[in-house]
């Protein structure tokens, strides 16, 4: 593969749709701007609660089928955010959705939490050699919110990426998803003013956005505004998972919350880019910043 754009951002997401909501605006903008963006997904996403009422029955307690039927939302997703290069962890359906933290699943044969971290992460070795990132985006080491699957993504990634410098191929930047707590707490009091007007019955709590941090963790961030209906429009293909009515939107458990189009990170292996802007104290806006193309 010696015809790889100069810029290359993995992101690595335990389920389809992670890969939307979290980083939607900025993997549309880097690939609209010749990037070559590749997304790892460890999941086909077997265990999640289905929205529509006609798809209700892909659910795994009754016939089943949720994950290639996710495979192909995922894909649909990924044309709407101009992304090609998308994959699942050791191949499809080689790591099974483990379901939320508690429950029996999480530690069934094939379950991604019970995945060993290093064979794991070997998998994903194999795409870092592949396709030489400059930059990485994962989770912190909670996946975010606590979801298994979403603490494993970050543990296989944080692993790979040492396994891969080991082996001679040592990646930039590392980058972890966060929300500044301010911007959480304007977009929710937004969203509360909007609500009567919502198809969504109550609003989420800003804990259950993952990633929330205060502002002074945040390195980073990635105006998508010019991306934000490349962004709605991928959310709203994974239409098992998601409702959305801009600029909201609400999962399964219907609590209604913001669309985020600027994108926030947190910096957390490689030198952050010198930022000309106020001295240097001013986030990034660019994930490749400093970087050596
Ligand atoms: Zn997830």
């Amino acid at each position: 593969m010696t015809e790889l754009p100069d810029r290359r951002l993995l992101l690595v997401h335990a389920h389809p749709d992670d890969e939307s909501i979290n980083n939607g605006a900025t993997m549309a903008k880097y690939a609209a701007e010749g990037a070559h963006v590749t997304l790892v997904t460890c999941t086909l996403g077997e265990e999640g609660e289905v929205i529509p009422p006609e798809l209700a029955h892909l659910e795994p307690h009754r016939e089943g089928g949720l994950g290639p039927y996710r495979t192909g939302e995922l894909s649909a997703a990924m044309k709407e955010l101009g992304v090609t290069d998308h994959r699942f962890l050791g191949g499809p359906g080689r790591y099974r959705d483990s379901g939320m933290m508690g429950l029996e699943q999480n530690h069934r044969a094939g379950a991604f939490w019970a995945a060993d971290v290093d064979a794991a992460a070997a998998d994903l070795v194999a795409v870092i050699r592949e396709v030489r990132p400059q930059v990485l985006v994962t989770y912190d080491p909670d996946g975010g919110y606590g979801h298994p699957d979403h603490i494993q993504a970050h543990r296989v990634a944080m692993r790979a990426a040492e396994l891969a410098a080991d082996a001679g191929q040592p990646i930039a930047k590392i980058y972890w998803n966060r929300v500044p707590r301010t911007v959480a707490e304007e977009a929710f009091a937004r969203l509360r003013e909007a609500l009567p007007e919502l198809p969504f019955g109550e609003a989420a709590a800003i804990d259950d956005v993952p990633g929330v941090v205060d502002e002074s963790v945040i390195t980073t961030e990635i105006d998508g505004t010019a991306y934000a209906a490349a962004k709605s429009a991928a959310m709203r293909a994974h239409a098992t998972q998601i409702e959305v009515a801009e600029p909201y939107f609400a999962l399964s458990n219907e609590l209604a919350q913001p669309i985020f189009t600027t994108e926030y990170y947190e910096l957390v292996r490689g030198e952050r880019g010198e930022s000309g802007e106020r001295g240097g104290a001013a986030p990034e806006t660019d994930l490749f910043e400093g970087v050596s193309l």
